[in-house]
């Protein structure tokens, strides 16, 4: 069984669209895929409709979170699986971070016309075609003004990794939790140890969360070393997360590959019997 939890769709900052993302999952040898937007379920039913035989799909979201509970507030992305998405909390609160996105980017864009860079704000909206709008929008433009030539170019401190950057307006991360819980879903912290994002939060917050619902810890990420992966392995095995595995496919926008990193079936298992909010489909 290849299951893949983690993917992003145009619906986001993927470059494939719900209805080539279930097809590609297929042609990659997946049983099963799990649709993970930013912020948003807006991809969940093209994706079902066009779901190949043979292919199971979980429905999903990454929310955007932060913890302010340190010296500083870090930034953190939460998964959450199953939940019923016309639960009108959660789907409103989305709205909201949807909503703050896009005044953030737009203020990104600013930023850069004061450097005289002139990226437009209509481009950024026009590629992001009525999805969750994010920095690797605003990096596709600067790859067309052949200011940098990959996303992660445009990533480093000189471009949107800090000079450029806006913070997001996101949910504060308890919050989260108890969003996805009401709604009958099923929260997995997304690459707790990716150090290359930022500042990674400390395990005392990972015990919190797990004391507040938290079910699983993502463990096999394209953005965690070897030793941060047994880490994460040790602390969910100690607090009794489960431990997920998956690509975080992005489509061009990064370079790994759909089905690169997979979760156990049983971990699967084990999330299909605790969502309630909404089916695995297939
Ligand atoms: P945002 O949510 O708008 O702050 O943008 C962050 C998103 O960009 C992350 O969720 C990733 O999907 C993507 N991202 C972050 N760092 C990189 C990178 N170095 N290269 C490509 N994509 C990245
Ligand atoms: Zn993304
Ligand atoms: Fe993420
Ligand atoms: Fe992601």
């Amino acid at each position: 069984m290849q299951i893949d939890l983690h993917a992003h769709s145009t619906a986001s900052d993927g470059t494939s669209t719900p209805v080539e993302l279930v097809a590609e999952a297929a042609a990659a040898g997946l049983d099963v895929v799990a649709l993970t937007d930013h912020d948003t379920t807006a991809g969940w039913s093209a994706a079902a409709e066009a779901r190949p035989d043979g292919l199971a799909l979980v429905p999903g979201a990454e929310l955007s979170c932060r913890w302010r509970g340190g010296p500083w507030p870090i930034s953190l992305h939460l998964l959450a699986y199953l939940f019923d998405p016309s639960d009108p909390t959660l789907a409103g609160e989305l709205a909201r971070v949807r909503m703050a996105r896009e005044t953030r980017a737009e203020r990104m864009v600013e930023l850069m016309h004061a450097d005289g860079i002139d990226v437009t704000w209509e481009e950024i909206l026009q590629d992001a075609a009525g999805g969750t709008v994010g920095r690797p929008h605003l990096a596709k433009a600067l790859i067309r003004r052949g200011l940098v030539t990959t996303v992660t170019e445009a990533f480093e401190p000189q471009w949107l990794g800090t000079r450029y950057r806006v913070p997001k307006e996101d949910l504060d991360v308890f919050a989260a939790l108890r969003l996805v819980l009401d709604a009958g879903g099923v929260p997995v912290f997304a690459h707790p140890r990716a150090s290359v994002r930022g500042p990674v939060v400390p395990d005392s917050l990972i015990i919190e969360m797990a004391g507040a619902g938290l079910f699983g810890l993502e463990a096999d990420h394209t953005d965690h070393n070897p030793e941060e992966r047994a880490q994460i392995r040790a602390l969910a095995g100690e607090l009794g997360l489960v431990v997920t595995g998956s690509s975080d496919y992005h489509g061009t926008n990064k370079t790994v590959r759909l089905g690169a990193r997979t979760t156990a079936p049983e971990v699967l298992e084990r999330i299909t019997a605790a969502g309630h909010g909404s089916n695995v489909l297939g």
